[in-house]
């Protein structure tokens, strides 16, 4: 039975009623019998009913992305990028799984020898909120691709979101117990965890929720790959072109409402650019619409629940009394927070140090390149740089010096179903997306033949 209701984020959602234990336990077992036929199906046919899950999503867009808007405050614009994406990276393994799964051939003294890819089993996807299609698509149609099935445990703030995948892969053809949504507490998530039938779990999410989980699963041994927050430091150097490139350095910090795990988070400007910078960032970030999710020219939405909203200002209250100038807003309304930049951030505030998820711009100055880079790389997570700057060669020189999974010149960090996402230290670990992301939850087996 479903009720929809207001809930702490002011948006609305429905709340499913949680599964009891044995509703859990017919879960797992059709999950598993499900597994048992699904692994021998070809990637031929795993394929098609990947196709026709693009389809339906493009066809049900509006539909999708009204219903992410509603629950989570997401411009409505921003919800139809999102199921387009969606539809991008299954046909990205439409297209080529059958390469990436194939038999690896290596060459030794053994008249054959190759790695073979197969599937783990049934594996658990733990979601958030921010992008409701985007993670569990990025996630599912990679995993059940190489003959896995998935359960999900999505964020409790976008059940709707969840009941309408599951519905999604059923009307794309995927067979019985292939893909499964969960509505259920943290304790029973444990015991699921520790079921021997689970061979994997995925989490995108916090940190905190990252080491509850892998410490879980790290008792039953089970394989994890963790997608977690991020500090990203958006470097400009003194010869950026910033005319070029502004409109890119405010959407990397704004987009989803500042809500995004890659969002540029901190901004280390080099002394001789900074008062033309701030000037410039300033203006364009003064010029975004803010206005109600559903209209189509709103770039600012709300935040996804006040809880969050009252976070964030814990965090900018602390700085500021820690030294940090506000520059630009910092007012809210309801579940809207005015979009912000902070100057004089150093290290040691909770802007420099925490992640901040939300509108929330934290400007640092720097003395020079060499202090940048260091700069950047002073946080505890690893998620992706970027740098602004016209000297390429130096630039490359960098590579070397940056800790984390990705780094972007002149160009936003961005998820993209071509190239492996995943960070280092305390955002994680394992890579999604790419052939990278679809190996993570394979038996890499070494077959050794002589004739
Ligand atoms: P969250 O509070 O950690 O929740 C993420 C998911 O984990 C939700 O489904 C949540 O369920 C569940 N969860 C949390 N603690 C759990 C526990 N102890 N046991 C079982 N399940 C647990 O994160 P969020 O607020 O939804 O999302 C924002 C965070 O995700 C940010 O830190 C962001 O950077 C990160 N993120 C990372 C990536 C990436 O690719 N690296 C992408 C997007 C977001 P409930 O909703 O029921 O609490």
């Amino acid at each position: 039975m479903i009720d929809t209701s207001e809930n702490k984020n002011t948006q609305k959602t429905v709340k499913p009623q949680e599964h009891t234990q044995k509703q859990l336990e017919g879960i797992l077992a059709l999950a598993q019998t499900g597994f048992l036929q699904w692994r021998k199906t070809s990637i031929a046919q795993r394929t098609t009913s990947l196709e026709y899950l693009s389809n339906l999503l493009l066809e049900r867009k509006r539909e999708y992305a009204e219903l992410m808007t509603q629950e989570m405050g997401k411009p409505i614009s921003q919800s139809l990028a999102e199921i387009e994406k969606c539809a991008w990276v299954c046909d990205f393994y439409v297209k080529n799984a059958t390469r990436f799964l194939a038999d690896e051939l290596i060459q030794t003294e053994a008249d054959e020898s190759f790695i073979s890819h197969d599937p783990l089993g049934v594996i658990l996807g733990i979601m958030p909120w921010n992008f409701p299609f985007w993670q569990v698509i990025r996630f599912a149609a990679p995993t059940l691709t190489a003959g896995n099935v998935v359960i999900l445990k999505h964020a409790s703030n976008v059940s709707g979101c969840a009941l309408a995948l599951d519905q999604l892969f059923k009307d794309a053809g995927f067979p019985k117990g292939c893909f499964q949504t969960i509505f259920t507490d943290y304790d029973a998530i444990e015991d699921i965890i520790s079921d021997q039938r689970i061979q994997g779990v995925s989490l995108t999410g916090s940190e905190k929720a990252g080491k509850s989980i892998a410490s879980i699963a790290g008792k039953h041994m089970i394989k994890t790959v963790m997608e977690l927050g991020g500090n990203n430091a958006c470097v400009i150097w003194e010869d950026a072109n910033l005319d070029k490139h502004m409109d890119t350095i405010v959407n990397a910090r704004m987009q989803n409402t500042g809500q995004s795990c890659i969002a540029a988070k901190r901004f280390i400007v080099v002394d001789d650019i900074y008062e033309d910078f701030i000037e410039k960032f300033k203006e364009a970030v003064q010029k975004l619409i803010a206005g109600e999710p559903e209209d189509e020219d709103t770039e600012i939405g709300l935040m996804a629940r006040t809880d969050l909203l009252e976070g964030l200002e814990v965090q900018i209250r602390k700085s500021v009394d820690q030294g940090a100038k506000v520059t630009l807003g910092n007012r809210s309304e309801g579940s809207y927070f005015e979009p912000t930049i902070l100057e004089q951030v150093k290290p040691g505030m909770p802007v420099f140090d925490e992640e901040v998820f939300g509108p929330v711009a934290a400007v640092i100055r720097a003395k020079n390149r060499h202090d940048s880079l260091e700069m950047a790389s002073n946080s505890k997570f690893g998620l992706g740089t970027m740098l602004f700057t016209e000297d390429i060669e130096s630039a490359r020189k960098a590579i070397g010096s940056i800790p984390d999974g990705s780094f972007f010149v002149n160009e936003m960090v961005k998820s993209d179903p071509r190239l492996p996402f995943g960070g280092t230290k305390s955002s994680g670990y394992g890579r999604e997306l790419s052939k990278e992301g679809l190996l993570e939850f394979v038996n890499k087996k070494t077959v050794y033949i002589n004739k």
